[in-house]
Order: structure tokens, then C-alpha cells, then sequence
């Protein structure tokens, strides 16, 4: 029953060094009844193994432009000084219009907009055992040169530097198993806050009636 006091969902951002394995937590975070993804665009190319499933909204150069041209980011940034990637607005609003948890897996110059314009959002920042587990996961995915990796690592290390800045949660992907089972937890532990069942209480007060 809709008491017209419902909060809006929760907008969740997922952020890590590249080969941190966020992506798969993210899935694990999807697998939770109630949540879907923000699918963002990008200029860069499919890679091989993108070839089916959601990933990105594959766009060209002066398609993204013109949609930031057009107001159409909730935010958007440059990685690896490269590419273009960015979260369109469109998402945040089908999130409010069914109810749905939004799942952002941006970089940290991303979450750092978001968290400007909608301070309630939550980030978790997902890290890596070691400096070395990221190198070999990088290196065993087969895609990026060494100079790509290069670039990756030195990223890696800038973002772990500052994540305490931007993020409210970090879960270390040491076993992917656990690091899972953390990242639902803390979605499942932030719709029990009192603030998002004050709709429930307030309903389950009405129900017993005047006093
Ligand atoms: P990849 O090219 O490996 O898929 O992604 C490179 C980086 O871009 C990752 O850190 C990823 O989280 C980030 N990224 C993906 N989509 C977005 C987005 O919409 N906005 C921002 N700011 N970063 C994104």
C-alpha cells in the first residue's frame, strides 16, 4: 500500500582497480531480487568477449558528445585518459519509476559526480588481496597490452589512494565466494535501515488502529 512516504531506491555505485573482479561482484549484487543495472555508454571498442550479453551502450565519439551535449549524463568521465564512458540519466529515472536498486559500476572520477548530485548515494570500492593478485588477473584476462597494463596498475594504485574520499563501504576480493556474500549483505543491511522502513512502521501503526 503506498502511504506516499516510500523513500527512493537505493543508487548503489561499484568501483575498483581493473582486474579487482568488480564485475562479478556487481552480478552477484544483480542476483538480489529488487536491483537492476545501469548500463553505460562508452566509445571504445567491443572487446572479443563482449560480443553477446549487456556490458556497454557501444556509442561513437560524436554520439557521446552530443549527448553530453544534450544534458543526457548523470555523469560521465574520461578513463585511461582514453575513452569515454558515462552513466546515462535514463537509468536513474527507470529505477525510481519500477522501485528498483540501481547498480553503477563506474570508475572513482564517476562516483565522485554521482555522490556531488545525490549525496544519499551509496559506494563501495571493491580491492584486491594484493598488488600482485591484480597484476596476474590482469594479465591472465589477455586483453590489454603490457603498456595497457602499465597504465591499469598505475591507475589501480591512484584509486586506492583516494577511495576513503568518495566510499562508504569496501569489500577486499580475496575469495570471490565471500567477497559476494559481503556485497549482498550490505545491500540486504542498507534497505533495514529505520529510514527506509518508516513506510512499514507507519503501516503496521495504522493497522492497530486509533489509540
Ligand atoms: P573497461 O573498459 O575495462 O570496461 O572499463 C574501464 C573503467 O571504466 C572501469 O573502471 C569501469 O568501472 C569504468 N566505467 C565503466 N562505465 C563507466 C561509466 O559510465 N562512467 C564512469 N565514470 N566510469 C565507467
Amino acid at each position: 500500500m503506498s502511504t506516499g512516504t516510500e523513500i527512493a531506491p537505493l543508487v548503489l555505485i561499484v568501483s575498483g582497480p581493473s582486474g579487482s573482479g568488480k564485475s562479478t561482484l556487481v552480478q552477484k549484487i544483480l542476483e538480489l531480487p529488487g536491483t537492476m543495472p545501469s548500463i553505460s555508454c562508452t566509445t571504445r571498442a567491443r572487446r572479443a568477449t563482449e560480443a553477446t550479453g549487456k556490458c556497454y551502450d557501444f556509442v561513437t565519439e560524436a554520439e557521446f558528445d552530443a549527448m553530453v551535449a544534450r544534458g543526457e549524463f548523470l555523469e560521465y568521465a574520461r578513463v585511461f585518459g582514453k575513452h569515454s564512458y558515462g552513466t546515462p540519466k535514463k537509468w536513474l529515472e527507470e529505477s525510481r519509476k519500477t522501485g528498483l536498486d540501481l547498480v553503477l559500476e563506474i570508475d572513482v572520477q564517476g562516483a565522485a559526480q554521482v555522490k556531488e548530485k545525490l549525496p544519499e548515494s551509496v559506494a563501495i570500492f571493491i580491492l584486491p588481496p594484493s598488488r600482485e593478485a591484480l597484476e596476474q588477473r590482469l594479465r591472465r584476462r589477455g586483453q590489454d597490452s603490457d603498456e595497457e597494463i602499465a597504465r591499469r596498475l598505475a591507475k589501480s594504485r591512484d584509486e586506492i589512494a583516494a577511495f576513503e574520499k568518495y566510499y562508504d563501504f569496501c569489500v577486499v576480493n580475496e575469495d570471490v565466494e565471500r567477497a559476494g556474500r559481503e556485497a549482498q549483505a550490505i545491500v540486504i543491511a542498507l534497505r533495514c535501515t529505520s529510514a527506509r522502513r518508516r513506510a512499514t512502521v507507519e503501516n503496521l501503526l495504522a493497522s492497530f488502529g486509533r489509540e
